[in-house]
């Protein structure tokens, strides 16, 4: 018999290969602090119908819409390599 594990809703959303109802997934999380939401990070997202990568805060992920294909608001910054300690 398999047990089924509840894993908080936080950190479910945010684990790369999340996908949310919208077909949002989740690629990786980019270390950066969200500049739209206090205390999150921002994580890459990448949509399942238009191929769209944009950066989104943890909160939004689970209802998120692309911006390119579904109406969503602009994605955050997306950077290439994690926060530096000397900004
Ligand atoms: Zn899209």
């Amino acid at each position: 018999m398999l047990r089924k594990i509840r894993l908080p809703r936080e950190a479910s959303t945010t684990c790369p290969g999340f996908r949310n109802g919208n077909g949002q997934i989740v690629v990786r999380d980019t270390g950066w602090p969200s500049g739209t939401f206090a205390g999150q990070r921002i994580y890459q997202l990448r949509c399942e119908h238009c191929a769209q990568v944009y950066g989104a805060n943890g909160c939004d992920i689970h209802a998120r819409l692309c911006p390119a294909c579904q109406g969503g608001v602009p994605g955050e910054p997306l950077r290439e390599a994690g926060p530096s300690l000397f900004d």
